[in-house]
């Protein structure tokens, strides 16, 4: 990549869209174009078209999308369906016809099946039925997966596409309802210690194992991948390592300080049973994460109390 060309980054105030723009300023880009979502609405085909037009990118980290957690899912599948197909293909076309020289795009792990076999390779795709909880949000991932190597395939456009595992970092969204599950965990840890309650519920059986991924890993390997990664295949990204909810919910009560006692909602949904990466494409490649679990979730709950103190986080 030619770190002095425009790069649009949609999407730079999210978790990972703001992470992009941290790793891709580390490196010194300076030529970042970004629009807040107020002044573009990127669900609009004739205002991205407009955008790439004047700003022509030569290269778009497409980090852009609707996300939530295993509720806001199961509430809104209309939104995580319809604009999340809006909002990719809206900037792959624009990325297309305009002449961008490389796209990277984000998926995610829940594209793959939900009785995929463990760790996931990239092959599982298409081989099952999803995992009801999230299947609107997957279902539109799949299909910006698929533009995308269809743009490759047929018109020469090389799109990475980058299927995380799941993310946590700063610039997280801490909504007690919507949040994912690290971040619902670390409010509520939080404000049990503050408000000196005794137990603190954790949804579902806490039996569920997940792989999390900090975002500024996530956003090293996509500056590595634009180097390295030739296929139209997509990429698996994450660590290898997982942990139960029941762990995570015992990590997190020791980084949060909370005294109390931890119990397990099992009225709520688990969602998908396993969720582990097989990330041996990338790791072949020579790359590997840098923050450990327990190191990325102290040092985003210190983002966190910062972020409180300075208002940022509405009770
Ligand atoms: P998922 O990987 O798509 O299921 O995403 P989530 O981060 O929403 O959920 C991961 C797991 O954590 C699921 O088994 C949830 O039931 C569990 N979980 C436990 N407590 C919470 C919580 O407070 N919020 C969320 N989102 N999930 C929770």
């Amino acid at each position: 990549m030619d770190l002095s060309a425009p790069i649009h980054v949609a999407g730079h105030q999210g978790l990972v869209g703001s992470a992009m723009v941290r790793a891709l300023r580390d490196r010194g880009a300076e030529n970042l174009i970004l629009r807040t979502h107020a002044k573009l609405d990127l669900t609009e085909q004739a205002a991205v078209r407009e955008f790439y037009r004047e700003t022509r990118p030569r290269y778009v980290f497409l980090a852009a999308a609707k996300v939530g957690g295993i509720k806001a899912n199961d509430t809104y599948p209309v939104e995580f369906l319809r604009d999340n197909l809006l909002i990719q293909t809206n900037i792959l076309d624009a990325a297309l016809r305009e002449g961008c020289e490389k796209v990277l795009f984000l998926g995610s792990s829940c594209i793959y099946p939900k009785h995929a076999p463990q760790p996931i390779p990239e092959d599982a795709l298409l081989t099952g039925p999803l995992e009801p909880t999230n299947q609107w949000y997957a279902l539109a991932k799949i299909s910006g997966l698929k533009l995308g190597q269809a743009m490759q395939v047929q018109y020469g456009l090389p799109v990475v596409s980058l299927m995380p595992t799941n993310l946590y970092g700063p610039g997280d969204n801490f909504d007690p309802e919507g949040s994912h599950v690290i971040p619902g965990l670390m409010r509520r840890f939080h404000e049990a210690k503050e408000t000196g309650a005794d137990k603190v519920v954790v949804w579902g059986t806490g039996s569920p194992l997940r792989e999390f991924l900090h975002v500024d890993d996530l956003a090293d390997a996509s500056l590595f991948l634009m180097d390295n990664w030739e296929s139209d295949e997509h990429v698996n990204v994450g660590t290898g390592e997982e942990v139960s909810i029941r762990q995570l919910a015992e990590l997190l009560k020791d980084v949060t300080g909370f005294a109390g006692e931890i119990v397990f909602d099992d009225t709520k949904p688990d969602g998908t049973p396993r969720k582990l990466l097989d990330c041996s494409s990338l790791f072949g490649l020579g790359w590997r994460p840098s923050v450990s679990l327990e190191e990325g979730l102290r040092s985003t709950y210190e983002w966190y109390l910062n972020e409180l103190g300075a208002g940022n986080i509405r009770g």
